[in-house]
């Protein structure tokens, strides 16, 4: 006995290494809610004191880790990243889910980058069962919900307002999970075809596409209610798939990581992460990693004609505008959720100072921060009218199709130092746009496809009854 625990603290790193891979807890950014384990704050999503979750201490990546990294594979790194995190899942548990996330990729390299030229890369984030971004999150969202549904023993509801890509993404990435249904309901008739079929041609029994005969809006408002019914949420264990979700976040940091290592050394240190956005969600992992010790210059937040990100960045007035539709619709928000993640580290971690901003946030739509740091960030604004040239030029110059919302990544490239561009959407889902840019129209395999399978949707009025109705009916 005595040995044994003289050799356990005999040495400092095995001591320290126990420690933080035994304890990773998570805090709420308002303070109010308790810390709780990975797990636990994956299911929880949004902390009860409206808090969004964060680990209590970030992990510091140093050299040597780096340079171990350099050879893995993108699920192994993944895996290695997540160790840090997901501590209350055995190791065994955690690389086999993570694998399987992986295995949906269309790419061999998950998330390829692309050279354009000396200056000019692009991270392309499209090769997942959706064709964007939010594959990267929710494919290894919904292993995380099916492994929980089965330690637990008990099967969960997933239910959801979407306006396209959020709830195509969810969808695929609970697909044909035992234990798990979702109900995602969009405004009929209002999303592109293609996003329809991504959610309504799926085929498993465990996904319902409700098809509301209202607009997003309705379908957001009827789900609120739901929500807010203790006992019926209670009855059928249901969760949200939201954009605030700690392990959201934290599958994204990877790929930046993985392109951090795929980088030439001399660019990597020196490049500009350039991210489309719209709830903050992308960028944010970025900057995360930045705290971890990777060595990442800095990001500019690249907005469309929605620019409330862009207006902070550049004036330090945070204020909520209305939303006008554009052809990046993905990033077509009023406030970005995120932003509370990057709030508590900016004002010294302090939740009191947190709640304090976000009720004046709340009860005024806007908050002006005295002599605001921006940190690592810059800002772009791209109007509306700009997208379709954008796609023309960046065609123009390097051969290249980016799809709209990337194309908002490729205003105002620095010319006096490489940048990165996030592309985070496959062009072939933007078909209208694209060919009234270049004439031509960009395919995918996997689209293709879809326009030959059956589409089964349900049609519901937009009220809260009938969704309550149907819930009952087909929940788990
Ligand atoms: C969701 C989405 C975005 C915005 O991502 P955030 O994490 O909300 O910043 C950008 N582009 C596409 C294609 C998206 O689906």
């Amino acid at each position: 006995m005595l040995s044994a625990s003289f050799a356990l603290f005999g040495s400092k790193s095995s001591v320290l290494h126990i420690f933080s891979v035994s304890n990773m807890r998570y805090i709420s950014t308002r303070g109010q809610s308790p810390a709780l384990g990975f797990s636990d704050a994956v299911a929880t999503g949004l902390a009860p004191d409206g808090g969004l979750y964060l680990p209590e201490m970030l992990p510091s990546f140093s050299a040597s880790d780096l340079g171990r990294f350099a050879t893995l594979s993108y699920p192994e790194l993944c895996f290695e990243f997540l160790s840090r995190f997901a501590t209350d899942i055995p190791a065994g548990t955690l690389r086999t889910l993570v694998a399987k996330s992986y295995t949906t990729f269309a790419h061999a390299d998950i998330a390829p980058v692309v050279k354009l030229d000396d200056l000019t890369y692009v991270l392309e984030l499209f090769h997942g069962p959706t064709l964007a971004f939010k594959d990267f999150a929710l494919q290894l969202l919904g292993n995380l919900y099916g492994h929980q549904c089965a330690v637990r023993g008990q099967t969960i509801n997933v239910l959801g307002a979407t306006s396209g890509d959020t709830g195509s993404a969810a969808i695929h990435g609970l697909l044909g999970k035992p234990g798990v249904a979702i109900f995602i309901a969009y405004p009929d008739g209002r999303t592109s075809p293609l996003q329809e079929r991504q959610m309504a041609c799926t085929g498993a029994d465990n996904v319902h596409a409700l098809a509301i005969d209202g607009t997003f809006d309705d379908a957001q408002a009827a789900l609120k209610e739901l929500f807010a019914d203790q006992e019926f949420r209670t009855r059928h264990r249901l969760s949200a798939v939201n954009s605030i979700n700690l392990a959201r976040i934290l599958a994204q940091c990877v790929y930046y990581l993985w392109a951090y290592l795929r980088l030439p050394a001399g660019v990597r240190e020196e490049i500009e992460w350039v991210v489309p956005t719209g709830n903050f969600g992308n960028v944010l992992a970025g900057w995360l990693l930045q705290k971890m010790s990777v060595p990442l210059r800095g990001f500019r937040v690249a907005t469309n004609q929605n620019d409330i990100l862009h207006r902070l960045f550049t004036t330090g007035d945070y204020r909520v505008a209305s939303v006008t539709p554009s052809l990046a619709p993905s990033m077509d928000i009023q406030v970005s959720s995120n932003f509370e993640r990057f709030l508590y580290y900016s004002v010294g971690q302090n939740p009191a100072k947190v709640r304090d901003i976000m009720a004046t946030f709340k009860t005024t739509g806007a908050y002006t921060f005295a002599g605001f740091d921006p940190d690592s960030f810059t800002a772009s604004r791209c109007a509306d009218v700009e997208i379709p040239s954008l796609i023309r030029t960046v065609y123009q110059d390097y051969g290249y199709i980016a799809d709209p919302h990337t194309a908002c990544g490729f205003k105002s490239l620095a010319k006096s130092r490489p940048s990165i561009v996030l592309a985070t959407a496959s062009p072939a889902k933007f078909p209208d746009t694209i060919v009234s840019a270049i004439g031509m129209e960009p395919t995918a395999p996997s689209l293709e496809a879809l326009k030959k399978k059956t589409l089964v949707k349900h049609k519901l009025p937009a009220d809260a009854a009938s969704i309550r109705a149907y819930v009952d009916r087909y929940a788990v």
